[in-house]
């Protein structure tokens, strides 16, 4: 909801869609004929020295590790049973390789029974091993306990959604609570962590407070959620600008994931439903959980949306989602919402320079010149942008994007930014 001030003066408050304590259950998808995993490593079986995994035909169950090369610890979990009939390279949001798996799903389902073997026992090496691809995208950093990765002594798990029109951890909180709770006693167990924090909406302190950690209040107004914010706002602490949460030792995991880990541990098998919001041109919203690796299009045809030449396809929310080009694109482990709008109604993106109104500069939380940095961003000179104009103390709350007069892209200029400036990083650190 968006309230601006009477008087134009002051910035517009957004707060965040609150779910309705009597919104009924997600409607559960039905299983597609084919789903794609996308397994985050590039597909290259000619130029690996390891040996490959898969290949087309190999028939697997519902819950099986699927690795591509020998040795390799990136893996998916398949969320269906049947045949691989495909693996091609993909290419994600700033040309980000993944390798596609697409599985015809077969009639019967068949759950693989490796991981309930295993999860009578906790611990952090069954979670990572089995558990980074499960709904609510865990981080890397809530299962590594490795040398180099930084000491983490705090978890914040978020019972909030990090955009608008979002309520997938709401609803995790308000409907999960006993698979929370177990998570939380989990997460405690395997890496010897005490200091377990809920961010909680008000209106669900309640739920929160059965989950065994200690539960904080997040402010309605967006972009309180973001963790950076809550850094901030909750825990007392400013991340310095080239810092990560994880280098100030503290981990953010969603509602949904601690969920999903709850359960795993729980019942002996990995859960494989993502809930999301579709919300459709005409603004409605539905929640549905649908398989993870469900393409979007089998979503629109059972929902009556359609597509037209100029529509516009979002995953992810108003303020930060991207934007996708086939209707084919699978359901990840972190696709939260898939909204549609309708190309008649699109505030297009153009492109108009910057005409130094200073609205972003206005609206943005961690007071960064954007109008100065927004320039070095479009010419490319990323390395300036970082040292002079704040680039990393950015949160990537997309309210600049939001306010432009000009419709500037700025939250995607950042993000890519980001993206290149971290690719010369890894390069260099490679080639020492
Ligand atoms: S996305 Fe824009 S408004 Fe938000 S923190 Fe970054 S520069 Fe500021
Ligand atoms: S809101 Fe857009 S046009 Fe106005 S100063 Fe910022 S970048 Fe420039």
């Amino acid at each position: 909801m968006i309230k601006r001030s009477f008087i134009g003066l002051a910035k517009p408050r957004i707060e965040y869609e609150a779910l309705d304590l009597t919104v009924p259950e997600p409607r559960i998808f039905p299983t597609s004929k084919k789903v794609t995993l996308l397994l985050n490593q590039a597909y290259e079986p000619f130029g690996k020295k390891n040996a490959v995994l898969l290949k087309k035909g190999d028939t697997v169950k519902t819950g099986q590790k699927l690795s591509l090369y020998e040795g390799s610890d990136v893996y998916v979990i398949s969320s269906v049973t049947g045949s691989i009939s495909s693996i091609s390279p993909f290419l994600g949001e700033f040309g980000r390789s993944y390798t596609a798996i697409a599985i015809d799903v077969a009639e019967d389902e068949e759950m693989d029974e490796q991981f309930k073997a295993l999860s009578v026992e906790p611990t952090m090496d069954i979670a990572k091993e089995y558990l980074s691809f499960i709904p609510g995208n865990p981080p890397a950093s809530l299962f590594s306990s490795g040398d180099t990765s930084p000491s983490i002594d705090t978890i914040v798990i978020c019972g909030v959604d990090c955009d608008l029109l979002i309520t997938a951890n709401q609803h995790a909180l308000l409907s999960d609570e006993k698979a929370i709770a177990k998570g939380v006693g989990i997460l405690k167990h395997i890496t010897g962590i005490e200091n377990i924090i809920m961010a909680a909406p008000e209106h669900l302190m309640q739920n929160a407070g059965v989950s065994g950690a200690q539960v904080r209040v997040v402010d309605a107004e967006y972009p309180a959620t973001l963790p950076r914010m809550i850094m901030q706002d909750i825990l007392g602490k400013t991340v310095p600008a080239g810092k990560t949460c994880e280098e100030m030792g503290v981990c953010f995991v969603s509602a949904e994931a601690v969920a999903a880990i709850g359960m795993a541990f729980d019942q002996g098998y990995i859960p494989r439903y993502k809930k999301l919001n579709l919300i459709k041109k005409d603004g409605d919203s539905v929640m549905i959980s649908a398989r993870i690796g469900t393409p979007v299009h089998e979503i629109f045809s059972a929902y009556d949306v359609t597509i037209n030449e100029k529509d516009r396809i979002i995953l992810g929310g108003p303020m930060t989602g991207s934007s996708i080009y086939s209707e084919h694109h699978p359901i990840q482990p972190d696709t939260s919402a898939i909204i549609v709008q309708d190309g008649r109604d699109l505030a297009l993106v153009s492109d108009y320079p910057c005409i130094n109104c200073g609205e972003c500069i206005r609206i943005c939380p961690a007071k960064i010149p954007v109008n100065m940095l927004v320039r070095f961003l479009e010419a490319g000179k990323y390395e300036e942008a970082a040292e002079e104009y704040d680039l990393y103390s950015c949160v990537e709350c997309g309210l600049c994007s939001f306010v432009c007069v000009s419709r500037m892209p700025i939250l995607h200029y950042i993000k890519l930014a980001k993206y290149e400036l971290g690719r010369i990083s890894t390069a260099e650190a490679t080639n020492a």
